[in-house]
C-alpha cells in the first residue's frame, strides 16, 4: 500500500458561527460555515429569529420598546 497517491480528501475540521464545530470530508483543512445543522433554521425552527435580522430593533424603535 503506498500512501500519498489518493488526493487528500481527509476529515476536515468545519467550524460554524455559532461556534458548533464537526468534521466533514473536505478537501480543504478547515472550513468555517455561517450555518450548520445545528443552527440552521430547518433543524431549530429558529427561522424567524435569523429571518429577523434587524427588523426587531426597527420594531423595537418604531414603538419605542
Ligand atoms: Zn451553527
Amino acid at each position: 500500500m503506498k500512501e500519498g497517491i489518493h488526493p487528500k480528501y481527509d476529515e476536515s475540521k468545519v467550524t460554524c458561527a455559532c461556534g458548533e464545530s464537526f468534521t466533514s470530508g473536505s478537501i480543504k483543512k478547515e472550513l468555517k460555515v455561517e450555518i450548520c445543522s445545528k443552527c440552521h433554521p430547518f433543524y431549530t425552527g429558529k427561522q424567524r429569529f435569523i429571518d429577523a435580522g434587524g427588523r426587531v430593533d426597527k420594531f423595537k424603535k418604531k414603538f419605542n420598546l
